[in-house]
């Protein structure tokens, strides 16, 4: 258990104390500064998820909204998210650093594809340095949140872990960083015979601390990024690592340490370096990701040029290295350095495209007729998506139904008053999107305060026609997309999920966009020093 866990566990639903009629802020407090018993406390900006995005949020609002009292709500033990579950071998990023580092933050570390735990770090040294670490609560789960536009708050309710009890909180403004994917359970499809095989059969997302692979032969289904990272990761030790994939991905390599900023380092402060660079990939990454789109056939032939060179003459290239798909039609996977391609050239790892028969005693058996042997397995079979944690909303007595709201910008839910989600570009660094929705945030917090707005709702617009979120063709994308709002097919509705034409509506555009509705108090219901401009 994080050390200041159950510190902070006793903080939330204090009671007690000699209780005066004070109003803070909205609140009734004891002399003490406890809740009186009875009374939820409140809060001005609940967060959820202590995560990279959660803890982005927190130094954001703390920077540009200082004046608001908030918390972080984090239902596990420790910060980080992402970048503390995983834990399999050779766990790391698959995009930049400098992109998927904090605007704010410079990331100044040699190698900028890098790994989990160096991300971890950075993530609990912001959280540490500026003060956000004492506001997160650890151990609650939040499971419901209902809105109410009487009180013009909303009720949010959490589990705490400890003893399984429910905690009530209100707060003026809900604010969801829980990632996009359930961290009880990944996504392992059924396999025949499952139970036939005798070794051990390993999800990456629930890695065992203890497992042995050491001179063993391990076979990794799947063919997405963790497969990849995991595959010349575990051939550093083990007698034999295959690559099981029903059909390929198109992988790239890049350096695992930016030379530019390298060089740039040895004439420029960090900041300015962190700033160059950052702007290099940004432009780069686009650039390539319209050029995905717009001319598939270059990009298709750029891709296979660079695997041919790194793997050995002869090499099946397009047996195993060439997706049915077109380019970016599912998220392109980075391989830092050619790892990948060095540990197949080593013949440590191999690879094999083929379909499961069925798991037999002494490995797999594939629909070729051929069986691979094995002494551990790996599903890296991929996440099952969640949006906003599982949270049941409501608005007004009324259940939120998540398919038929439409996102805002990508950060707010039509009809749901008071109310942000943070969720990264899936074509680009998740920091990107998250610190401009962060920055959005703020600058709605302050406008609503300067113009005494206790409510602001997007409201949906019935010209624009709703389309899918994603239009990703990957299985764990095509999964759960039922469950997901949608996008529309216009401005503010559409997700464009390119950063630099972002920075034009969400830096910069009016927040008095006519798909915004700003609406004050209820005539003397709540007392005028809650705005503070
Ligand atoms: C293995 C892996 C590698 C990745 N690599 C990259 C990469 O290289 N580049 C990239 O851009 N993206 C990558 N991603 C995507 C990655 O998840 C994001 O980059 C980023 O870490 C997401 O941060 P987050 O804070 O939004 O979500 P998360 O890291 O998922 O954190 C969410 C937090 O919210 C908490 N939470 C969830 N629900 C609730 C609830 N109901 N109540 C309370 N707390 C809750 C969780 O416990 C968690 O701590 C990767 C993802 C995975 C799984």
């Amino acid at each position: 258990m994080h050390p200041s866990v159950a510190g902070r566990m006793s903080q939330t639903g204090a009671r007690g104390g000699a209780c005066a009629a004070v109003t803070l802020a909205g609140q009734p407090v004891c002399e003490n500064g406890a809740v009186p018993e009875g009374s939820p406390e409140h809060l001005d900006v609940l967060i959820v998820g202590a995560g990279l995005s959660g803890i982005g949020a927190a130094w954001h609002l703390q920077d540009r909204c200082p004046g608001k009292r908030y918390a972080i709500l984090e239902a596990r033990d420790d910060l980080g998210g992402t970048w503390d579950l995983f834990r399999y071998p050779g766990i790391r990023s698959d995009s930049d650093m400098h992109t998927l580092g904090y605007r704010f933050k410079p990331w100044t570390r040699s190698k900028t594809i890098t790994d989990g735990p160096s991300i971890l770090e950075y993530v609990r040294e912001t959280a540490r340095e500026d003060g956000i670490e004492p506001k997160i609560r650890f151990g609650h789960r939040v499971v419901a949140a209902s809105w109410s536009s009487e009180e013009t708050r909303w009720t949010v309710e959490a589990e705490r872990a400890e003893d399984g009890e429910r905690v009530t909180l209100t707060c003026d403004f809900l604010w969801i960083c829980s990632g996009y994917y359930r961290y009880d359970e990944g996504f392992t499809p059924r396999f025949e015979g499952e139970e036939r095989f005798a070794g051990p059969v390993v999800h990456p997302q629930h890695w065992p601390e203890d497992l042995d692979y050491e001179g063993k032969r391990v076979v990794v289904i799947g063919s997405g990024a963790t497969a990849v990272t995991l595959v010349p990761a575990m051939a550093e030790k083990a007698a034999q690592v295959t690559m099981l994939q029903r059909s390929p991905t198109y992988i790239a390599s890049l350096p695992a340490e930016d030379r530019v900023a390298t060089g740039l380092r040895r004439l420029l402060p960090d900041r300015a370096v962190y700033a160059l660079v950052r702007w290099k990939n940004v432009l780069i990454q686009t650039a390539f990701f319209q050029l995905s789109r717009r001319r598939p056939a270059i990009v298709k032939r750029l891709v296979r040029k660079g695997v041919v060179r790194a793997l050995p003459p002869g090499y099946d290239v397009d047996k195993h290295f060439k997706p049915k798909y077109e380019p970016w039609d599912q998220r392109m996977c980075l391989v830092p350095d050619g790892d990948l391609f060095r540990a197949i050239s080593g013949g440590s790892a191999s690879v094999v495209t083929d379909t499961i028969a069925s798991f037999t005693e002494r490995g797999i058996a594939l629909d070729s007729g051929e069986e691979l042997e094995a002494d551990v397995i790996v599903t890296a079979t991929g996440l099952n998506l969640l949006f906003l944690g599982g949270i049941e909303l409501e608005v007004d007595g009324e259940p939120a139904d998540l398919p038929s709201k439409m996102t805002y910008k990508g950060m707010m839910l039509s009809g749901v008053p008071n109310f942000a989600f943070t969720v990264g570009y899936t074509n680009a660094s998740w920091t990107l999107k998250a610190d401009l929705t962060s920055e959005f945030v703020c600058r709605l917090l302050r406008h609503m305060d300067a113009g005494g707005h206790a409510r602001v709702q997007a409201d949906a617009d019935p010209s624009v026609e709703p389309a899918p979120l994603l239009d990703f063709t990957s299985g764990y994308v095509q999964r759960s997309l039922h469950e997901f709002p949608k996008q529309g097919s216009k401005e503010p509705w559409k997700l464009r999920q390119n950063y630099v034409f972002d920075i034009g509506t969400i830096r910069r555009g009016s927040l008095e966009d006519g798909a915004l509705r700003f609406s004050g108090p209820p005539a003397g219901d709540r007392p005028a020093e809650r705005i503070t401009a």
